[in-house]
C-alpha cells in the first residue's frame, strides 16, 4: 500500500520504519525543517546537544529500547544523580544532594546540610512512600489521581516536594497544578522501578543515531506543514503548505492533536476531531546555555539533574548538566539545558530556545483511548492516528512507539524487535566502572 505518515517525532518514525519493513510504501511529511525528532539537536564544540536530551529506564522503555537494539544501536548507562535547590528571594541554597545514586534512589544524601536538616524527615518520607505505594498495588483502587493518593497517604511533606515531584517533573515536564490531576498508576509504576533501581540508559549517538536508522530508505517532505487531509473515494488525499498534494491509500497522523482540525477535512472527520480534541497538551520552553547561575552556587554541588524550586512548591525549573551526561561533551565548556526557566538566564550564553510540546494525562486519557482504538478498527477506515500522547501510561517515548505498534497491528506488519534486551555498553568519556 502507499501510506503517508505525518510527523516525524518517535510516533511517526517507529510507524514507518515498521510499515516500511512490512513492505509497504511509506512517505513522511514534517512541518520542521529535518527530522522532526531530532530538528532541536545541535552541535556545540564538536559534541552533540540533544535537545530535549531524553534517558530511558530499562524496565519502562521496553520498546524503545528493543526497537534501537533492533536497529543496531546501544545503549549506555548515565548516573542520574540529583541536586536540589531553594530559590530563596536573596539567596539560592542547595540542600539535597545525591551520589553514587540513581534518580531515584532518594535516601543517599550526600550533603551535610541536607542530612542536618532534612535528613529523618527524607528517610521517613522515604519509607511512607514505599509502603504507600506497596498499599497501593495491593489494592483494588487504583483508578485515582495522584493528588488522591497523597491526599490518602501522610508522606513527608519535603520529601514529597522537594525529592519526588521533581523528578516526577522530569517525566511529565508538567505544571505542578495538572500533575495532581495524573492517574497516579503510571506515576507510581514509574516511581517503584526508579527505586528498584536499574541505571537509566541513552543511546549512543544521541537521537541523531536513532533517527537515522528509522528513516533510512524512506522519502520524507519536511519543512512544510500539513495543510489538508481528504478523503476521495478509495484514497485519501494530503496537501502542503507549499500546495503540493500526493493521494495515497492510507494515512497515518502522528501530530500532537491540538491542532488536528486546521488539516483535517472539519466534515468527514468531524467525529475523529471532537475525540481528538478532548486530548490534552503544554507548551514549554527548552533553553541551551553556557550560564551556570541555574545550577548550584557550590560547584561541588553540581549533579546531573540540578532542580530548583522556592519554598511554597509553586515553581520550579530544572536543568541538566549535559556534559556530565554526554559522552561527546566530557571536557569542554560546561553546557547546560534548562526546562521552563524561571530564573533569568543571560541572553549572551543562551545557545538557543526551543518551544517544545508534550502531552498532559488526566482521568479521562484511557477512555478517549479506548474509544480511539475501537473506531481504528472500523471496516475500511483509510486515516489513523499515534503519538506519544495515545497510550495508558505516561507520555514519553516509549508510549509513542508502543502506539506505532498498534497501527502496525492494523496493518498486520511485523514487529520483529519486540522483547528484545538492549545491547548496553560503557560510555567510556563518561568514565563509570
Ligand atoms: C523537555 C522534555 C524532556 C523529555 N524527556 C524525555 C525522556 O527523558 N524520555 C522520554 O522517553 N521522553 C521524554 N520526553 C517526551 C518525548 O520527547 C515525547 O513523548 C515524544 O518525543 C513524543 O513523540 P511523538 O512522535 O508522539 O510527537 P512529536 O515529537 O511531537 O512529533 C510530532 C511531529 O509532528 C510534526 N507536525 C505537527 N503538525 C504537523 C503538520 N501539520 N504537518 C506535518 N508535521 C507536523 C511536528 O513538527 C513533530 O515533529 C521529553 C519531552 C520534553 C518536552
Amino acid at each position: 500500500m502507499n501510506i503517508a505518515v505525518i510527523g516525524s517525532g518517535m510516533a511517526g518514525l517507529a510507524t514507518a520504519r515498521i510499515l516500511k519493513d512490512a513492505g509497504h510504501n511509506i512517505t513522511i511529511f514534517e512541518a520542521l525543517p529535518g527530522r522532526g525528532m531530532d530538528s532541536h539537536s545541535i552541535a556545540f564544540e564538536n559534541g552533540l546537544i540533544d535537545a530535549p536530551l531524553r534517558v530511558m529506564n530499562p524496565h519502562l522503555w521496553q520498546n524503545t529500547l528493543s526497537l534501537a537494539t533492533h536497529l543496531g544501536i546501544k545503549a549506555f548507562p548515565v548516573r542520574t544523580f540529583i541536586s536540589c535547590s531553594w530559590l530563596f528571594p536573596d539567596k539560592t541554597e542547595t540542600w539535597l544532594t545525591t551520589s553514587r545514586t540513581r534518580i531515584g534512589n532518594f535516601p543517599i544524601i550526600n550533603n551535610r546540610k541536607g542530612i542536618k536538616q532534612y535528613g529523618w524527615r527524607l528517610v521517613k518520607g522515604m519509607l511512607q512512600l514505599k509502603t504507600a505505594i506497596q498499599r497501593f498495588f495491593k489494592s483494588k483502587h487504583q483508578d485515582i489521581s495522584l493528588a488522591e493518593f497523597i491526599n490518602n497517604n501522610d508522606i513527608e511533606e519535603v520529601f514529597w516536594h522537594g525529592a519526588v515531584m521533581p523528578v516526577l517533573y522530569t517525566i511529565c515536564t508538567c505544571d505542578p497544578k495538572t500533575i495532581g490531576q495524573w492517574p497516579a498508576k503510571p506515576l507510581l509504576v514509574f516511581l517503584r522501578q526508579l527505586t528498584d533501581g536499574d541505571a537509566l540508559l541513552r543511546l549512543h549517538g544521541g537521537t541523531p543515531a536513532l533517527v537515522d536508522k528509522l528513516i533510512e530508505n524512506i522519502e520524507i517532505h519536511s519543512g512544510a506543514e500539513i495543510t489538508k487531509v481528504e478523503e476521495q473515494g478509495e484514497h485519501v488525499l494530503v496537501e502542503n503548505a507549499q500546495g503540493e498534494q500526493f493521494t495515497f491509500d492510507r494515512v497515518v497522523v502522528a501530530t500532537p492533536t491540538y491542532k488536528i482540525e486546521n488539516f483535517l477535512n472539519n466534515s468527514q472527520f468531524a467525529d475523529d476531531i471532537a475525540l481528538l480534541k478532548k486530548f490534552r497538551f503544554e507548551q514549554g520552553e527548552l533553553v541551551m546555555h553556557t550560564d551556570s547561575s541555574a545550577m548550584p552556587p557550590n560547584r561541588k554541588d553540581w549533579s546531573v539533574l540540578n532542580y530548583m524550586m522556592d519554598r511554597d512548591f509553586t515553581r520550579q525549573q530544572f536543568t541538566v548538566w549535559l556534559n556530565s551526561i554526554e559522552p561527546s561533551l566530557v571536557g569542554k565548556t560546561p553546557v547546560y539545558q534548562t526546562w521552563r526557566p524561571i530564573t533569568e538566564i543571560d541572553p549572551k550564553k543562551v545557545i538557543s530556545t526551543v518551544t517544545l510540546t508534550r502531552a498532559v494525562v488526566d482521568a479521562d486519557t484511557v477512555a478517549l483511548n479506548k474509544e480511539l482504538q475501537l473506531r481504528h478498527a472500523a471496516a475500511n477506515r483509510k486515516v489513523f492516528y499515534c503519538g506519544s500522547w495515545s497510550c495508558d501510561g505516561l507520555p514519553i517515548l516509549e508510549s509513542a512507539v508502543t502506539s506505532a505498534m498498534h497501527i502496525a497491528e492494523i496493518f498486520g506488519a511485523p514487529v520483529p524487535f519486540k522483547g528484545l534486551k538492549p545491547e548496553v555498553e560503557i560510555a567510556p568519556q563518561l568514565g563509570y566502572h
